[in-house]
């Protein structure tokens, strides 16, 4: 669930049915950290293998990627589609593919691209013109019901929109986004109900999950660079709000720095990329360019080709943002599953997102991929944890960085607890938020 906030739960004029079954009959994290930035693309794949953002090389919702001369434009364009893009990481339904499970994804994004050779069983394209809101849920647990019934799905995920939507035109606390977050809510109890309608309760482990979390933002909270930043001395710069990516022409990377610098704005943070902080574990992938942008939490920075905060044609200007250091409150996401994998009516400590990865394939019961995950923060959620966690030697997952795993899921111990043709997984993805967690990796 793409922007749910860790603390709607909180909000004391909203009331949430479904989502409390959950928490009653499984775990609720107090909240998940995302990667940085706390952007949709980077945390949907930190989530879906497991890697932080150096590893996986997702690091923003609008890249560009030097060596191949290509710009990826969230939901876009097409050049999304390059396996280039992806092949750093391997999400969970291609390492389930390769292990004979099937995989069925609604509107998920990354789905459509071919990855390390590999598409899920069955893909919903994710369409920018039709956000999948709570009715096209609604609709893929219906066809997704039969597929566990007649075991012809091992994994279902559905991606859904609608906190983010709301979140970012209307606004933390606005009406029109707690009215979407009662029909999220309305969406969970469905889900809940068709389980158990089916006898699917005790069989399917349903995790809900979100990206990031969102803050407010104004225009009396603008970093405005226009006249600082020499268009002359750009190659390339890309987004705008919370971060900013710049690519100077060659021998202008210390005078585009140095001009920023000189603004001295207090709510902007100047980054070479040497300089970004190694508890970002964003700066070692070649995607990350030589000069990054960060504005404090509710601050939206603009510069000479993104002027003024997005405008929605219907809604005027955006109101609510993410992206900003993952630690901050308002970025937190969130994490509830329930079904015989987990344990019931259990408040889990917080994690970080690249923990969900190798609980996934544990519970498919498939061998993980190199990642970033480490046990000791998850295992208390599980049921059935695997055996005691084996030190792996260091992993290389993408081209461009060298990284040391710690503790790793390794061949698992697990069985379900019910027939294992019949332990299938279903997963919806809310907008994420999660905190970095300063154990989980050292850089080499
Ligand atoms: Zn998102």
């Amino acid at each position: 669930m793409d922007g749910f906030r860790w603390d709607y739960f909180d909000q004391q004029n909203l009331d949430f049915p479904g989502f409390r079954r959950m928490f009653k009959t499984g775990v609720k994290a107090e909240y998940m950290i995302p990667d940085f930035p706390s952007l949709s693309y980077p945390n949907y794949y930190s989530i879906m293998t497991g890697l932080h953002v150096e590893s996986h090389g997702m690091v923003g919702n609008f890249m560009y990627d030097e060596k191949h001369k290509q710009k990826f434009l969230a939901g876009i364009n097409v050049a999304h589609k390059h396996p280039f893009w992806w092949d750093d990481g391997e999400p969970l339904w291609v390492s389930a593919e390769k292990q004979n499970k099937r995989v069925h994804m609604y509107y998920w994004p990354g789905c459509e691209a071919v990855i390390r050779g590999v598409k899920p069983t069955y893909c919903r394209e994710y369409n920018i013109l039709l956000t999948p809101h709570v009715r096209q849920m609604k609709n893929a647990i219906i066809e997704s019901i039969p597929l566990f019934k007649n075991d012809s799905a091992d994994v279902v995920g559905i991606y859904l929109e609608t906190p983010d939507k709301y979140g970012h035109k209307y606004g933390v606390n606005s009406e029109k986004l707690n009215h979407a977050l009662e029909e999220v809510d309305q969406g969970v109890m469905f889900l809940q109900n068709k389980l158990k309608e089916n006898g699917l309760e005790d069989k399917v482990n349903v995790m809900i999950f979100s990206d990031h979390g969102m803050t407010n933002v104004s225009d009396s909270r603008v970093v405005n660079l226009t006249t600082v930043i020499d268009m002359a001395d750009i190659d390339v710069i890309m987004d705008s709000g919370p971060t900013v990516y710049v690519w100077p022409k060659n021998n202008k990377i210390d005078k585009v720095y140095n001009d920023i610098k000189r603004f001295r704005h207090p709510r902007l943070q100047v980054y070479q990329k040497e300089e970004i902080p190694e508890r970002w574990f964003c700066r070692h992938h070649y995607r990350i360019p030589p000069i990054l942008l960060v504005a404090d939490s509710g601050w939206y920075i603009v510069h000479p080709t993104l002027k003024q905060i997005f405008s929605y044609f219907d809604s005027g200007q955006m109101r609510g943002h993410h992206g900003y250091d993952n630690i901050g409150k308002d970025m937190r996401a969130i994490f509830v599953a329930n079904g015989p994998d987990f344990k019931t009516n259990m408040i889990a400590k917080p994690f970080h997102n690249v923990h969900l990865y190798q609980i996934m394939c544990h519970i498919l019961d498939i061998k993980a991929a190199p990642n970033n995950g480490s046990w000791s923060h998850v295992r208390e959620m599980l049921r059935y944890p695997p055996a005691v966690p084996v030190t792996k030697p260091p992993i290389n997952p993408s081209s461009s960085t060298v990284t040391k795993e710690g503790v790793k899921s390794n061949a698992s111990s697990f069985k379900c607890q019910s027939d294992l043709k019949l332990c299938f997984n279903m997963m919806l993805l809310l907008l994420v938020v999660s905190f970095i967690k300063k154990s989980v990796k050292q850089l080499v």
